[in-house]
């Protein structure tokens, strides 16, 4: 039993109205949602927030890449205010919880303050990241990357999706083209509250997660080239075939996910472009997307390093040329040490369980961390099913880590009522 019930905190049916509302916006027929940034969905959900947002009374700020703030002023208006988010966008078969959960958590915490009539010396947002699942616009964390400072707001403009329609141009059309500047502006701290996307809160019983570190990713992208040629009478010693040449560095790959998981390595191969992926032809070209995580980032280049003499052997194999057409990362970073502690004093003045760990998939978190003291925390979601239709959480597990935000980030904007 928690301290939870007989102390002042958010309200966990107030919340869950919140996030039925948005499950939806975007609802697929699998009980999940499909809200690609920028979409009519994402510009329904971001008008439906906005909407709640201005009813509890408080402005709603955008900047030039759709990020929403959603103010709550404090009594010192020199103070940076606290800021806490997530997204509201999805997979293109994503589930009701990943992002989402996050940034209604965060309307909820304002909301709760003004229930209890509590002003704070800082003042409190709540924030929405524009494109964060990058499942329309490359790269993911997109707009955050560029509020911290990581690439410029021209170049984020600019994102095609895949038919060739620009980031800036899907921003003006849903009408989220705001005028505030992308960041450059001084913030206390960041809370980032997600679901795991793992199962370990779900298989430990833990209530909470508190993420003190992220692994260390690296993506790589992958050309095989070789040559087109009838499949009846090319001798087998001419073949030249990319497909096969992408299959051998694929099975490489994932051999070498077994060879790191006893020390928590992993590796995936997500994707193959081939090309004429027909019948009766081998193929000239190949494009494969690899992506590997180990939480130690002295053994994520002994990975890379795996990787390169991968390719290497299995373009000898097939006869093709193997190149790492592209390689992309982010993690091996570490949260605010004084925030992760804040939150453990807090969760054990409320009896939650918690448990230190360390994230594996990449958020908006990771950006803020390199401006401003970040910290991350998870609640369970079902056996750990994510970017995914079945994503699903308890309710009543998921509670704890909301009140958990909510005293933190009290405690970290200041009561200015003692
Ligand atoms: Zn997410």
């Amino acid at each position: 039993m928690s301290n939870l019930d007989t102390m002042p905190g958010i309200d966990a049916r107030r919340l869950w109205s919140t996030l039925e509302a948005s499950s939806e916006i975007g609802a697929t027929p699998g009980g999940g949602l499909r809200r690609l940034a920028l979409s009519e969905e994402d510009r329904a959900m971001r008008d439906l927030f906005a909407f709640w947002a201005r009813e509890s009374g408080y402005e709603v700020g955008i900047d030039r890449l759709g990020n929403m703030f959603v103010q709550r002023p404090g009594t010192d208006p020199k103070a940076p205010p606290v800021l806490m988010g997530s997204h509201l966008d999805t997979q293109a078969k994503g589930g009701r919880y990943d992002g989402i959960l996050g940034v209604l958590a965060g309307l909820e915490v304002l909301r709760s303050l003004d229930d209890h009539g509590i002003a704070t010396v800082r003042g409190i947002e709540v924030v929405n990241w524009s494109n964060e699942e990058g499942a329309r616009f490359q790269p993911p964390m997109l707009c955050s990357l560029v509020f911290a400072g990581g690439a410029s707001v021209e170049w984020a403009l600019d994102r095609e999706d895949k038919s060739g329609v620009r980031f800036g141009s899907a921003l003006e059309a849903i009408g989220y083209a705001g005028e505030e500047p992308v960041g450059g502006r001084e913030l206390d701290s960041y809370f980032e509250l997600h679901i795991e996307q793992g199962p370990v809160l779900d298989e430990t019983g833990d209530d909470v997660g508190i993420v003190t570190s992220a692994y260390v990713m690296a993506g790589m992208r992958i050309q095989i080239l070789g040559q087109t040629s009838h499949v009846g009478p090319t001798p087998m010693h001419h073949r030249k075939n990319a497909l096969v040449g992408a299959a051998y560095v694929a099975v490489e790959v994932n051999e070498m996910g077994w060879r790191y998981a006893p020390e928590d390595g992993k590796s995936s191969v997500a994707r193959i472009d081939v090309s004429p992926n027909l019948p009766g032809l081998l193929s000239d070209e190949a494009q494969l997307y690899i992506d590997f995580r180990h939480p130690d980032p002295d053994r994520l280049d002994a990975m890379t390093a795996d990787v390169e003499a991968a390719v290497t052997e299995s373009a000898r194999r097939s006869r093709t040329e193997i190149s790492i057409a592209e390689r992309w990362g982010f993690g091996g970073l570490r949260f605010d040490p004084g925030l992760a502690s804040l939150l453990t004093r807090q969760a054990t003045a409320l009896s939650i369980r918690f448990r230190e760990m360390a994230s594996q998939a990449g958020h908006d978190a990771y950006h803020m961390n390199n401006i401003c003291p970040t910290v991350m925390i998870f609640s369970p979601c079902k056996d750990g099913i994510t970017h995914n239709e079945a994503e699903d959480v308890d309710w009543d597990r998921t509670t704890p880590a909301v009140e958990l935000l909510f005293r933190a980030v009290l405690e970290r904007a200041g009561r200015a009522d003692g």
